[in-house]
C-alpha cells in the first residue's frame, strides 16, 4: 500500500513557492475573515498564516464580533477589493447562521476570490475553463494525485459527498481530467456498490469512519478528505483524548487498497498548499494586468 503522504509534497512544494515568492516585488497577500471565534476556524487560520509567512506571503488576519452586522462585513470587503496591497480575499466558513454567507462571498472581487466559491468561478469551473480559481481542497485532492502520478484520464472515480465547498469541486475537477465519475451523497442507496468500483474513491462526507472494508476493492486509490474530531478511548482514570480521524476507517483498508491518504497528514496540508498557490496565481494575473 503506497501511503499518500501530503506533507511532504506540501513541504517540498512549498520551498518552490517560497522561491518563486521571493523573486516578486511585493508579498502576495491574503486577507482572511473571520466572524466570531470558533476554536476550529481560528486553528485552520493559525495553519494559514504560519504556510504563509514560511513561504514568504502576508497574512492579514480580520475579525469580526459575532454581532457584527452584514453591511459592515460587506464594507470590509468592498475596501479589500479596492486595496490595490491585497491579492486574495477568504471568508472562513461557517459563519454564524444569522449572517448570509453566500450574499458575502459574491460581494468578494473574483479576481481575489482565492477559495474559488464566487458563482463566476464556480461556472468556470463548472464550464471546464482553467481561468478562475479552483476551490483549494478539490485543487489539493487532484495535485495529491498528480504527486503520486496516479492517472486520472479514463478512470472511475467515486466522489462520496456533493457540497460546494468539496464534493462537487472535486467532481468537476475529475471530470476535467478525464475521469468517469460518479457521486454519491446521503440519499444514495447501495453505496457499497458505487465506491468498490472505482479507480479513485475520493471520500468527503464527514462521518469518522463511514467507509470501511466493505466499501473498498483492491488496489483501489482512496482519498480522504474527512476531518472528525472524535473522543479516543478511554483507559482507567484516564481523560479520554480527542483525535482527528478521517471518513475512512483506515486501519480496516489498508492492507486492501493500493493507495490511500491518511489523516492528519494527506489532504488537510494539500488544502493550505492549494490556496496559497491561488494567492501566488491571483497576485501574478494582477501584476502582469492578464486578469482573464
Ligand atoms: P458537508 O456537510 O457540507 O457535506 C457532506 C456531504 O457528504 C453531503 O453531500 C452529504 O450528502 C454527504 N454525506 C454525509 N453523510 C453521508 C453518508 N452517511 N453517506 C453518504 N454521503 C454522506 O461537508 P463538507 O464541507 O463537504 O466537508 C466534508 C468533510 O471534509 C468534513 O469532514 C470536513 O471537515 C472535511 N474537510 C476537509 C478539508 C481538508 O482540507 N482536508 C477541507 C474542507 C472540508
Amino acid at each position: 500500500m503506497i501511503l499518500l503522504d501530503g506533507k511532504k509534497v506540501s513541504k517540498d512544494r512549498a520551498l518552490e513557492l517560497k522561491a518563486q515568492v521571493s523573486a516578486f516585488r511585493v508579498a502576495p497577500t491574503l486577507a482572511i475573515l473571520q466572524v466570531g471565534d470558533d476554536e476550529r476556524s481560528s486553528a485552520y487560520i493559525r495553519q494559514k498564516k504560519l504556510f504563509g509567512e514560511k513561504i514568504g506571503c502576508k497574512v492579514l488576519h480580520v475579525t469580526f464580533e459575532n454581532a457584527v452586522a452584514h453591511s459592515d462585513i460587506i464594507e470590509k470587503v468592498k475596501a479589500l477589493n479596492a486595496d490595490v496591497a491585497v491579492h486574495g480575499i477568504i471568508l472562513q466558513l461557517p459563519i454564524p447562521a444569522n449572517l448570509d454567507s453566500r450574499s458575502i462571498i459574491e460581494a468578494i472581487d473574483p479576481k481575489k476570490d482565492v477559495d474559488g466559491l464566487h458563482s463566476e468561478n464556480a461556472k468556470k469551473l463548472a464550464d471546464g475553463e482553467e481561468s478562475g480559481f479552483i476551490p483549494a481542497t478539490a485543487k489539493g485532492v487532484i495535485s495529491l494525485l498528480d504527486a503520486y502520478k496516479i492517472p486520472m484520464s479514463g478512470k472511475k472515480a467515486t466522489v462520496v459527498g456533493r457540497s460546494a465547498l468539496v464534493g462537487t469541486p472535486t467532481a468537476l475537477c475529475l471530470t476535467n481530467r478525464g475521469a468517469n465519475v460518479t457521486v454519491v451523497h446521503r440519499a444514495t442507496v447501495n453505496i457499497p456498490t458505487k465506491t468498490k468500483q472505482a479507480d479513485i474513491l475520493v471520500v468527503a462526507a464527514g462521518h469518522a469512519k463511514l467507509i470501511d472494508s466493505r466499501h473498498v476493492s483492491p488496489g483501489q486509490t482512496v482519498i480522504d478528505v474527512g476531518i472528525n474530531l472524535v473522543t479516543g478511548e478511554k483507559l482507567e482514570d484516564e481523560i479520554p483524548k480527542k483525535k482527528l480521524v478521517g471518513d475512512v476507517d483506515f486501519d480496516a483498508v489498508k492492507d486492501i487498497v493500493g493507495a490511500i491518504s491518511p489523516v492528519p497528514g494527506g489532504v488537510g496540508p494539500m488544502t493550505v498548499l492549494s490556496l496559497f498557490e491561488n494567492l501566488i496565481l491571483a497576485y501574478d494575473r494582477m501584476r502582469t494586468g492578464n486578469r482573464n
